[in-house]
């Protein structure tokens, strides 16, 4: 199996090429095609299975094929959440990776660092935006971020957002989100708590575990 059977545009097939893979894991097998067909994603998958590529690559390709709503500036198209600082740190710099034959732009956000820039950032262009629930919140509250373009949401690593107490802070951020878009939830654990936020989040979504 190879990346470009999975469909993927050259210029991703080339950044993949630059960063050395030669062959898709099996979470990058099942989930690529998968989210290339625009249908919501139940993904168990731990870190270190390669799942960051398994929901950027086709990410990127979705957003580089799909014009966007005009009047974008500042309205991110994709919203990925993540537990932590460093994961939300990690991930942006997989789209920044996969993404730089492309012409997207991404921006990551967390708490524990000045708001200022990160306000200035977003009057700019953005496609992806990669962010922590808390300081994601701080931005909807002060009313500097629009997610009213969202096209598709990431929860990556949800059973971790709910042991550190995320679930009001999520439920918020959903609140906001347009109604149609595409979800994917990555999770390493399936307890009760996460079944029921999938419940709630998935239309009729593929399921992978790998
Ligand atoms: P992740 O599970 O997304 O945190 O990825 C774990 C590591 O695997 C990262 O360092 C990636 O750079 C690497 N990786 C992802 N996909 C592949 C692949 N197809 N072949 C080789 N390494 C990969």
């Amino acid at each position: 199996l190879t990346f470009a059977s999975l469909e993927l545009v050259q210029p991703l097939l080339r950044a993949i090429q630059d960063a050395g893979y030669s062959t898709p894991t099996p979470i990058q097998a099942q989930a690529i095609p998968l989210v290339l067909k625009g249908g919501d994603l139940l993904a168990a998958a731990q870190t270190g299975t390669g799942k960051t590529a398994g929901f950027t690559l086709p990410i990127l390709q979705i957003l580089s094929e799909r014009p966007g709503k005009p009047a974008s500036i500042g309205r991110p198209r994709c919203l990925i959440l993540t537990p932590t600082r460093e994961l939300a740190a990690q991930v942006e710099e997989s789209v920044k990776t996969y993404g730089k034959y492309l012409d997207l732009k991404s921006l990551v956000m967390f708490g524990g660092v000045n708001i200022n820039p990160q306000i200035t950032a977003l009057r700019g262009r953005i496609d992806i935006l990669v962010a922590t629930p808390g300081r994601l919140l701080d931005h909807l509250a002060q009313k500097t971020l629009d997610l009213s373009h969202i096209e598709i949401l990431v929860l990556d690593e949800a059973d971790r957002m709910l042991d550190m107490g995320f679930i009001r802070d999520i439920r918020r951020v959903l609140a906001v989100l347009p109604k149609k878009r595409q979800n994917l939830l990555f999770s390493a654990t399936f307890s009760e708590e996460i079944k029921t936020l999938a419940a709630g989040l998935l239309n009729n979504p593929a399921c992978v575990e790998v």
